[in-house]
């Protein structure tokens, strides 16, 4: 396998499968990513999402933050590592920011790794998720699961970053970066590598060389491994390994509660509570060019109102151009397409300008539509469950009744499932 074969078939795994991977910290602006980011360092996301709700509360801003001293700062983030300096960084890096950067964070690598506490990983986070450049922050989960897969051969986070940017198409570079962190966090775990749960393993140069001859003493082949079968029950966890000719059955045994296995709960991903027949909620919304746009300004109409995660990421982007692709023949059935998401203006007209989208995409940062259509809720990613906005297309007719509710939408080709109703 060539390395450009290997980058093409990991990335399209993860287009695939995790087509929704963003960063697990909890901010509403850029001011807060960037503390948010640096504080982060050698700390978990979760240590730091307890921290910030009160630290955001009352030092909202870059003026509120650089008047503050240190030792109150330090007050607030005592739990997480390294307190001291973090306080003092913060305060520092709002005062340059305020004194070098008319309050304004830098988009430039450069400049951003001047800020106190910011250092390339930081800068780069910060390059990628607000100014959406194809920036990669190489981290320890990046550092790791690359070397580890066979994308890089790095012995530093610089050589691994440069090595990634080289390869890695750069409308994916962003999201790359948060694919390889949440594998890392969740999969290709830093002592043991949860291999027998990974689908990467036909590509992963880890497994062929280490695993398979320290686990699987008789050196199956890639083919032969990828019909492991994890059987798990009441009392043991046996691997078995099935095939043809081998011999080898159980590879590993191990005690696991009954907890585990007889008493797990399957995970429902919300669903609208809107219904075929129901009168479609009312909404009015600035669209990316400013336009206020209401649902009463298409009586006669058909509408596709189609609610995606967000924009630019892999699977919206794959919905937002099948619908672009497919607009003329919506059109001509009577159609009109809006999007919804809670990305602001700014954002939409990016996405909207780059991926050249005839129709409206409406900023609900307040949710008040995605809320009224009731399509917030949990959602299961990487293991882990979270709430977010769960894609949802709803067709109106043109009397404002709901026609349709499309919960499976298939991005690719979101157009044509439209289309073929
Ligand atoms: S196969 Fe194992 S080592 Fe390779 S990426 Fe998956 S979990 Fe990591």
């Amino acid at each position: 396998m060539t390395l450009k074969n290997r980058y093409e078939a990991v990335i399209n795994y993860f287009k695939t499968n995790v087509p929704i991977a963003e960063t697990e910290l909890h901010y509403s602006s850029p001011f807060e990513l960037i503390v948010a980011v640096i504080l982060s360092a050698q700390c978990t996301d979760k240590r730091i999402n307890q921290v910030t709700p009160k630290l955001f509360r009352d030092y909202p801003t870059a003026e509120a933050l650089a008047s503050a001293n240190s030792d109150t700062i330090f007050t607030y983030i005592r739990s997480v590592s390294y307190p001291n300096n973090k306080a003092k960084h913060l305060v520092n890096m709002a005062n340059m920011l305020l004194n070098d950067f008319g309050g304004v964070i830098p988009s430039e690598i450069e400049q951003l790794i001047k800020l106190p506490g910011v250092g390339r990983k930081t800068a780069n986070v910060v390059a990628s998720v607000i100014y959406d450049k194809p920036a990669m922050a190489v981290d320890t989960h990046v550092f790791r699961v690359s070397n580890r897969i066979g994308l890089t051969k790095a012995k530093t986070p610089l050589q691994s970053e440069h090595q990634l940017i080289k390869h890695i198409p750069e409308q994916y570079v962003a999201t790359a970066h948060h694919w390889l962190i949440l594998h890392g966090r969740y999969t290709c775990l830093a002592r043991t590598p949860k291999c027998g749960d990974c689908n990467l393993t036909e590509w992963c140069q880890y497994f062929k060389t280490k695993t398979i001859n320290k686990k699987y003493p008789h050196s199956l082949s890639h083919k032969k491994l990828d019909s492991i079968k994890l059987d798990i029950t009441k009392d043991t966890m046996t691997k078995t390994i099935s095939s043809k000719k081998t011999a080898v059955k159980k590879v590993a045994a191990k005690k696991v509660t009954p907890s585990k296995t007889t008493k797990e709960v399957k995970f429902m991903t919300h669903s609208t509570s809107l219904k075929v027949g129901h009168k479609a909620p009312d909404f009015s919304a600035k669209d990316q060019n400013g336009k206020t746009i209401s649902l009463k300004d298409f009586k006669g109409k058909n509408i596709v109102l189609y609610f995606y995660p967000k924009d630019n990421t892999p699977g919206c982007t794959m919905e937002a151009c099948s619908l672009r692709d497919e607009h003329t023949h919506l059109n001509k059935k009577n159609y009109v397409v809006l999007g919804v998401s809670a990305d602001d203006e700014k954002m939409h007209q990016k996405f909207a300008t780059k991926y050249e989208l005839p129709f409206s995409l409406l900023a609900d940062t307040e949710m008040s539509i995605i809320k009224a259509y009731d399509v917030w809720g949990k959602k299961k990613f990487m293991g882990k469950i979270y709430d977010g906005i769960i894609r949802t297309t709803f067709i109106i007719d043109d009397k404002g009744k709901i026609a349709r509710v499309i919960t499976d939408v298939k991005t690719k080709e979101h157009g044509k499932q439209i289309l073929s109703l």
